[in-house]
C-alpha cells in the first residue's frame, strides 16, 4: 500500500446547498448513487483515511434525519447546521473546529462523491511545504465568450485550469480567511487564500472526480463507479466457546444468554467471521493480523470496531462492499427474536441497505460442539466490487 502522507488533518465537507438545478424531492447529496447516499461516498474516504483525524459536516437546518441515515456507522463529529452561502457554511464550518485546533484542514464538496484517497494523499503531501493546495485539472475545450446569444469573442485556454476539491489549508490561515472577507462573496475556498495572499500549491485533480450538479451527472457518476468494478468474494468463519457470563454478543447485539462466550475482546463469533469475509476480499489478512490477542488494548473491545477497520481498508483500496451473508450455528440462544436488530447494526456499519445484509441462524440437530451447546460458530461470505 501507499506510504502515508507526512501530515495529519481533519476534513470539513459542505453539504448544506439546496442544489436549484438537480430537481427531484431530495437534495442531490442525499440522493442515491450505487445504492447509497451520494454523500456517503466521499465521507467513507475521508473518515477511512488514516491521515485524517476527524470529519465534520456542514448541513442544511432541514437534513437532520437525512443526514443521519446516511453517515451512520462512520464515526464523524456531531454535524453543524450551515449559512445561506457555501462561504458562510464554510465559515461556520471552520469556527466549529476551532476547539479542535487543527493544523491543517480539507474543504470538500458532498456534492464530490467520486473523491479517491490517492487525491487526499496528494492534498495533504502538498500541504507538508505549502500553506494551501488546489487540485486542478487542464481545460481542453475552446472557451467562447457571448453576448446576447452570439459569439462575440473566443478566450485563450492558456493560463486557466479547473478548480476541485478537497482544497487543503493550513487552519488558522484559512479561518482568518474567512473571517476577514465573510463579506466579500467568493466563488471557493482557494480564492480567499489567494486574497490573503497564501501560496496556493497545485496538485492534479483528477476527471472523475466530477461535482453533481444535474440528474445527467448523477447518471455519469452512477457509469463511472460501476465502471471497471470487478466482484470479489470473501470467506470468514469463527468459533467461540460458552463460559461463565449472562449475555453473548452476537452481531453487535446483546442477547440475554444463561452464559457468555470466552474470548479477548467482546467475543462477537459473527462479526468476527464478517470482519475476517471482508479482509478476505482484499487479501489482506485475517482479524488476528489486525487486532492481535495478545495486545491488551483490545480487551473487551466491542467488535464493531474491527468491522468498521476491515471496511475502512476496502474503501482505502476503492473497493465498495456489496452485500453480506452470514450464518450462526447455535442451539440457543435463539437468533430469530434479534435478527431485524442484528441485520440493522449491520447494515448500520457497512452502509448496507436490509436488503444488503443476509442472516441465517442454525442448529446442527444435536451433532458436534454446537449441538453440544459447548459454543457458537459462524460462517460469512462478503462481495465487494473492487477496481479491476
Ligand atoms: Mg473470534
Amino acid at each position: 500500500m501507499a506510504s502515508r502522507p507526512p501530515i495529519e488533518g481533519h476534513a470539513l465537507v459542505v453539504a448544506a446547498g439546496r442544489g436549484a438545478r438537480f430537481g427531484g424531492d431530495a437534495p442531490k447529496q442525499y440522493a442515491p448513487l450505487a445504492g447509497r447516499p451520494v454523500i456517503r461516498h466521499g465521507l467513507e474516504v475521508l473518515a477511512g483515511h488514516p491521515s485524517i483525524r476527524a470529519v465534520r459536516v456542514v448541513i442544511h437546518p432541514d437534513d437532520g434525519p437525512a443526514y443521519a441515515d446516511a453517515v451512520q456507522g462512520l464515526g464523524l463529529l456531531e454535524p453543524v447546521t450551515g449559512g445561506a452561502t457555501r462561504q458562510e457554511s464554510v465559515r461556520l464550518g471552520l469556527e466549529s473546529l476551532v476547539p479542535l485546533a487543527p493544523e491543517v484542514v480539507l474543504i470538500h464538496d458532498a456534492a464530490r462523491p467520486l473523491l479517491r484517497r490517492a487525491l487526499v494523499d496528494r492534498v495533504l503531501e502538498a500541504l507538508a511545504t505549502a500553506p494551501a493546495a488546489l487540485p486542478v485539472l487542464p481545460v481542453t475545450d475552446s472557451l467562447k465568450r457571448l453576448s446576447g446569444g452570439r459569439i462575440v469573442g473566443t478566450v485563450a485556454r492558456e493560463g486557466l485550469v479547473r478548480a476541485q476539491t478537497p482544497q487543503g489549508f493550513r487552519f488558522r490561515a484559512i479561518l482568518e480567511a474567512h473571517r476577514r472577507h465573510a463579506d466579500t462573496p467568493a466563488t471557493d475556498d482557494a480564492a480567499l487564500a489567494g486574497r490573503e495572499g497564501l501560496e496556493v500549491a497545485l496538485v492534479a485533480g483528477e476527471e472523475d472526480n466530477l461535482k453533481i450538479t444535474t440528474a445527467g451527472d448523477l447518471a455519469r457518476a452512477e457509469a463511472l463507479l460501476r465502471a471497471g468494478l470487478v466482484p470479489r468474494v470473501g470467506q470468514g468463519f469463527d468459533v467461540h466457546r460458552f463460559g461463565a457470563g449472562d449475555h453473548v454478543v452476537l452481531g453487535g447485539v446483546r442477547i440475554p444468554f444463561e452464559r457468555g462466550l470466552v474470548g479477548h475482546s467482546d467475543a462477537d463469533v459473527a462479526l468476527h467471521a464478517l470482519t475476517d469475509a471482508l479482509l478476505g476480499t482484499i487479501g489482506a489478512g485475517d482479524i488476528g493480523t489486525h487486532f492481535p490477542p495478545s495486545e491488551a488494548r483490545w480487551r473487551g473491545a466491542d467488535s464493531a470496531l474491527f468491522l468498521a477497520h476491515a471496511r475502512d481498508l476496502v474503501v482505502a483500496r476503492g473497493g465498495r462492499i456489496a452485500h453480506v451473508d452470514l450464518t450462526v450455528v447455535c442451539e440457543r440462544p435463539r437468533i430469530g427474536p434479534h435478527r431485524e436488530a442484528i441485520v440493522a447494526r449491520i447494515g448500520e456499519l457497512l452502509g448496507l441497505a436490509a436488503g444488503g445484509v443476509g442472516l441465517k441462524a442454525t442448529t446442527s440437530e444435536g451433532l458436534g460442539f454446537t449441538g453440544r451447546g459447548e459454543g457458537i460458530a459462524a460462517l460469512a461470505l462478503a462481495t465487494v466490487l473492487l477496481p479491476a
